[in-house]
């Protein structure tokens, strides 16, 4: 049934010249699952996210997220989603925590300012600082509180415990897990650790080569993700 699906691809594909990305990928996320998306570097995980916010145009194939066609209403889709990107890209050095933190309400309508300051005391974030005087550690931990503030009804979270130390990851960890059982929302997470998230997964897809080889329900994968534990 389409209509409770929060993500959808129908042979979604990516080429960059003429290496292949992604190659006709049929995801399936239900709405309300934890779905961790697994897969080696380079096997296509963050640019499958990134289409599913049209920050990029597939090759061929569509998506729809949230009920909605990504390549109509992309705007839409970015305000109905958290995102967390791959790597450390935030915003001008100059710019302190609490300003750029502020400026995303011009973005999010539904941002909710309370809920930002509570998350960053929990994540001890010195929302003073200014960009360029970040950590990794840091800009991660701001990046997770953006995605989460406006209480978005799906998160794509791409590896978001990289840059993070076991402590921070610990927080992490329990900050989503009380986010999601307070807004049952949705989360695609990519990863190729298989300690993301771990405990709040129930749903694992395995891309391989730009290829979604398999899609079940996490208790009929453990020895694939058993195999992912080994490797991690
Ligand atoms: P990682 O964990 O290393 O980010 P990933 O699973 O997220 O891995 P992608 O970053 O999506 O993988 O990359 C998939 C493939 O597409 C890789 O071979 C990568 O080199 C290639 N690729 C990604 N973005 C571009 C781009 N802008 N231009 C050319 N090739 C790209």
């Amino acid at each position: 049934d389409e209509a409770s699906l929060a993500v959808a691809t129908h042979a979604l594909s990516k080429l960059y010249g003429r290496s292949t990305a992604l190659e006709a990928v049929d995801l399936r996320v239900p709405e309300g699952a934890v779905y961790m998306l697994a897969g080696e570097n380079g096997a296509g995980k963050s640019t499958l996210l990134r289409l599913l916010l049209n920050l990029e145009q597939p090759t061929s194939g569509r998506a729809e997220v949230t009920g909605l066609a990504t390549d109509r209403h992309g705007a839409r889709v970015r305000a109905r989603v958290g995102y967390v990107p791959e790597g450390f890209g935030m915003g001008p050095r100059w710019m302190t925590v609490e300003r750029w933190l502020a400026e995303r309400t011009v973005y999010y309508p539904a941002w909710d300012a309370g809920y930002a300051d509570a998350l960053c005391r929990r994540l001890d974030i010195d929302v003073s600082r200014r960009i360029g005087q970040l950590s990794k550690g840091q800009t991660r931990r701001a990046q997770i509180v953006a995605a989460l503030a406006h209480r978005p009804p799906l998160l794509l979270l791409d590896e978001p415990s990289d840059g993070l130390d076991p402590a921070a990851r610990d927080t992490v960890l329990e900050l989503v897990s009380d986010h999601l059982s307070q807004t049952g929302c949705t989360i695609l997470v990519s990863t190729h650790l298989i300690y993301e998230l771990d405990a709040l997964v129930d749903q694992v897809g395995v891309l391989s080569h730009g290829r979604l080889t398999t899609q079940a329900p996490r208790d009929a994968l453990r020895d694939t993700v058993k195999a992912y534990r080994i490797r991690a």
